[in-house]
């Protein structure tokens, strides 16, 4: 029976792609009847990163300033849902979480959208605008003293990176390092990886493929200041530059699972080693006794093909969708008087996109739309600059945050 006034607690944790839209359309059942709804959305940073940004923040100050929107007055004003700024700390059961301040909330439907992390600063430390703001402006002092400049990856990010620094930079030598025979992951054809070559050599960059660099362990997980010759463990070269930009590796951070792994028994709900939470395809988390938990975007652990904001962003939807049938089912409800009852079919996420861009500086750019290659060409050049290059496409997460327009005051 689907009581539309009874009393659902919905928790969304983490406010970037997957979060925010998730939390947005779960929200929008209230005007659905559901009076009693309440979306919590925690985040533990008291603002949205565009890390998608962060190759042109990294070398454009103004620009920089613009990629922290505020989540506060997420929901709007006049409602009872609610923002809080606290990291998860552990989900100690399958109906509560408790917060860094030792706060427990309770929820009927929890949705992790954690995601993951890159070293600092291509994904910031900071939980406030002025300290991720401040990791950001070292690492550019640190460029703008420099002679030489070390990127070391050459996944999209690495590329974006060596591009946008050698075309601010053009007296600086840049060299772009990949353990790979080719840039670029695999779902890239071959066309645009040579493309991406073609055009970063075009802007100065010395790109070396088939070497992994040595990082050494005082790095941390961060990029580096400082002058210093690392080495090549395959090839035995030596890299000399005064800044390194660490542009490979992710990490999920899911150490909040363990306490509920050990509640409810159902064994690892984690992959070992990335910490990648595991989901089903309706991105459920892999447990038969919690069709109430869901894991959209970068924290899943669906292959890396699909660990794109906008993906993420979709994934979002797709668990609101699900979780939306099970509250009209009334799931929660008969959860409440019989802890085993069934839950309803939820369905898959389906990956209809295919398009990727990669801006290679302001002005150049690679790109695959329908797996068709779109590499050397100066097409590929128009679209990225029209479609990404000029704002990283941060326009268009300016309507999920409503604060955003106030940006500028701050
Ligand atoms: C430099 C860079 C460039 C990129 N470029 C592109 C691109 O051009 N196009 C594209 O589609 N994708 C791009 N991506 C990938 C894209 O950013 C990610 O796929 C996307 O951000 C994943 O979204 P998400 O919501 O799953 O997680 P995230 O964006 O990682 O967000 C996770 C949120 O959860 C919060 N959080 C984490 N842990 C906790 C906790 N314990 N408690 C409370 N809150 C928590 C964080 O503060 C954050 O707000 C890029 C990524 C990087 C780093």
């Amino acid at each position: 029976m689907d009581d539309k006034s009874r009393d659902i607690s919905v928790v969304v944790v983490g406010g970037s792609y997957a979060g925010a839209a998730a939390a947005k359309r779960l929200a929008g059942l209230s005007r659905r009847g559901y009076t009693g709804l309440k979306v919590t959305l925690v985040d533990k940073s008291t603002h949205y990163f565009h890390a998608v940004g962060f190759p042109k923040a990294l070398v454009d100050a103004q620009y920089a300033e613009k990629t922290f929107l505020p989540l506060a007055g997420f929901f709007g004003a006049d409602t009872k849902h609610e923002y809080v700024n606290r990291q998860l700390a552990a989900v100690v059961d399958a109906h509560h979480i408790e917060l860094d301040d030792g706060r427990r909330l309770y929820y009927d439907y929890l949705v992790l959208a954690t995601g993951g992390q890159a070293p600092a600063p291509v994904n910031v430390t900071g939980r406030t605008k002025e300290e991720g703001l401040a990791e950001i402006r070292a690492l550019r002092q640190g460029l703008e003293d420099a002679e030489s400049v070390l990127v070391v990856g050459g996944g999209p990010v690495g590329v974006e990176v060596a591009g946008f620094v050698a075309a601010a930079y053009p007296a600086k030598s840049v060299t772009l390092v990949h353990s790979r025979d080719r840039l670029l992951p695999e779902q890239f054809r071959v066309g645009v990886s040579n493309g991406a070559v073609e055009k970063l050599n075009s802007l100065g960059v010395n790109v070396v493929l088939k070497d992994r660099v040595e990082i050494p362990p005082d790095f941390g997980y961060a990029s580096h200041i400082g002058h210093c010759v690392l080495r090549g463990a395959r090839t035995g070269r030596e890299y000399t530059s005064d800044v390194q930009i660490l542009a490979v590796g992710f990490q999920v951070h899911s150490e909040y699972l363990a306490p509920l792994e050990a509640a409810v028994g159902s064994g690892a709900l984690r992959t070992e080693g990335s910490g990648a939470i595991r989901v089903r395809p309706t991105l459920q988390i892999d447990a038969e006794a919690l069709p109430h938990i869901f894991v959209p975007g970068d924290a899943n652990s669906l292959p890396g093909s699909t660990k794109f904001g906008f993906k993420a962003e979709m994934q979002g939807n797709t668990a609101a969708a699900n979780i939306r049938r099970l509250i009209e089912s009334g799931f929660d409800a008969a959860v409440k008087e019989n802890a085993n009852a069934p839950a309803p079919a939820a369905s898959a996420w389906t990956d209809y996109v295919d398009l990727i861009l990669v801006p290679v500086g302001p002005e150049l750019g690679v790109a695959q739309a329908l797996k068709i290659a779109l590499g050397c060409s100066s097409l590929a050049d128009f679209l990225v600059r029209q479609l990404k290059a000029k704002d990283f496409m941060l326009g268009m997460r300016k309507g999920y945050y409503p604060n955003a327009k106030r940006v500028k005051r701050e």
